[in-house]
């Protein structure tokens, strides 16, 4: 049903060269702004009505576009379709529905359906579920795997030393957070957010006064040299009162943005800095599954002087996320992550679990290892920069999903009461820093640093900090 939506939706945007295409069914779609439309179908013609009936609630000016690119006006438009940015959606949503206002909000999503660019495997901490959903359990939420034990191990080549886990699980749960992110996507539509999958955002989008005033889809049919193939199509711009970049770690756009703006500079963070995450979802031999089992591993493969480790959790159905993150400023250039992962997964304690079963999924991805001291200013004239492309991961706990939700929860309120109530959308930023999520920034903005000095003694380090301070 879900994957109907997702294609059917991106047919839409697709015709919106000929026709702008509208849900007849969608008790969401603009139609308040319109009226009921029998048609699914408006033609070319109605566009421009549509963007002058839009003025009511689309103040801004929109930015001259020179060519012949098709835009489509909203209140909001949300670049990124992660947990950051379907929260940010949902809440704005809440609040229409709450405070009885209307506002239109849009999510583009790169990947070719959401969560298709996400990895699986994830250990979910649901402290702002709770706070999106309080029911979360009653409203069929693909989370229902809870931890239930919580191993740290240090590797030498040819054994196991067990540590106390620094990784506080207890209440966490073992999720897919593909199968979250798509259930979060349901969740949004049923409040009426459009998505649209397969749609990279290429291009952001400035008026004369150097505001952001949305974004543009990449051009379709263009050929390997830049020349226009016969299927050529110029892609779409969105339009936004304000526009929300949750491109996750190292957001192409949101990195545009904060050197445009000098947002570093000026939130008085460093320079960010990323680790190289691999992933595999294996299935298992039943007998060797523990459902809820989450393990982190530090040391070999690794030398001291690099930064990182494993992790394996036990997912349901068989299933076991095996993980390993390697720091991006290890030393010796020789050194290959994908081949410590190989070779880690041949150490004798990793190796029987993994014997006799078989990769399912893989990927790797980049996460932000910064913390606390690398977060830009995330707001600049237009909108605001939210989750990981702003670098709200927790680096000990190796989790940046809850920190993402309630980063777009948080500008969601910010939103809502500029577009509402003419209040001014820096606000996000003292919101942030009195929230949870800069708290626990602080608490754990020396874990990382410490290891700089190498591995005991950044276990040191951190187990004084944890345990004394
Ligand atoms: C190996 C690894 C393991 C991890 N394990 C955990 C864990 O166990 N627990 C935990 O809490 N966190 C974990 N994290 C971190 C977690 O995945 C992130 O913190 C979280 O996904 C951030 O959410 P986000 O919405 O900011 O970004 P993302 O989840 O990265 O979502 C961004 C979305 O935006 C889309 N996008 C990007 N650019 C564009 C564009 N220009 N146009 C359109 N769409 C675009 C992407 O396709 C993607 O779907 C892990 C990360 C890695 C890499």
């Amino acid at each position: 049903m879900y994957r109907f939506i997702k294609s059917s939706t991106k047919f839409k945007l697709l015709c919106r060269s000929k026709t702008l295409y509208r849900s007849a069914q969608s008790p969401y779609s603009p139609n308040s702004i319109l009226g009921k439309e029998d048609s699914s179908f408006i033609h070319k013609s109605k566009l421009e009505s549509w963007n002058q009936s839009s003025v009511r609630s689309y103040s801004r000016s929109s930015s001259s576009e020179s060519d012949s690119r098709e835009a489509i006006n909203y209140d909001v438009v949300i670049v990124g379709g992660g947990p950051a940015g379907l929260s940010a959606a949902i809440k704005l949503k809440q609040l229409c529905q709450q405070k009885d206002a209307d506002l239109s909000v849009c999510v583009v999503e790169k990947g070719a359906e959401l969560g298709a660019h996400i990895l699986s495997g994830n250990v979910f901490e649901p402290r702002a579920l709770d706070e999106l959903f309080p029911h979360w359990k009653q409203e069929e939420a693909p989370i229902d795997v809870p931890v239930t034990s919580d191993d740290f191990w240090l590797l030498s080549k040819n054994r196991a030393f067990s540590l106390p886990s620094p990784f506080h699980n207890k209440g966490n749960y073992v999720i897919s957070l593909s199968q979250l992110v798509r259930w979060l996507g349901q969740k949004a539509e049923e409040l009426g957010v459009e998505i649209y999958p397969g749609f990279a955002a290429s291009e952001i989008l400035f008026n004369e006064h150097n505001e952001v005033t949305g974004i543009a889809t990449n051009d379709m049919g263009v050929a390997k040299d830049g020349s226009r193939k016969e299927n050529y199509q110029r892609g779409v711009a969105l339009k936004g009162r304000v526009t929300l970049l949750a491109e996750g770690c190292r957001g192409s756009l949101s990195e545009k943005v904060i050197k445009k703006y000098n947002l570093r500079e000026k939130g008085q963070g460093q320079h960010q800095t990323y680790a190289l995450g691999i992933k595999e979802v294996w299935e298992i031999d039943v007998e060797k599954h523990q459902p809820g089992s989450v393990l982190h591993t530090l040391g070999w493969p690794l030398d001291q002087k690099t930064y990182g480790g494993s992790f394996l959790y036990h997912m349901k159905d068989r299933q076991v996320a095996v993980g390993f993150v390697v720091a991006l400023n290890y030393h010796n250039p020789f050194l290959n992550p994908y081949e410590e992962y190989q070779r880690f997964k041949r150490h004798p304690a990793i190796r029987p679990l993994l014997e006799g079963g078989i990769v399912l999924q893989y990927g790797a991805r980049c996460l932000n290892e910064g913390g606390y001291q690398s977060i830009p200013y995330p707001v600049f004239p237009g909108g605001a920069i939210i989750g990981c492309s702003a670098g709200f991961l927790n680096v000990p706990k190796i989790k940046g999903t809850h920190t993402a939700m309630k980063s777009g929860m948080l500008v969601a309120e910010s939103v809502f009461s500029t577009l509402q109530e003419g209040l001014k959308i820096e606000k996000f930023w003292d919101n942030l820093r009195s929230s949870w999520i800069w708290e626990e920034l602080y608490t754990a903005r020396n874990y990382r640093p410490a290891f700089e000095y190498g591995l005991y003694p950044g276990l040191a380090i951190s187990a004084v900090e944890q345990h004394v301070w």
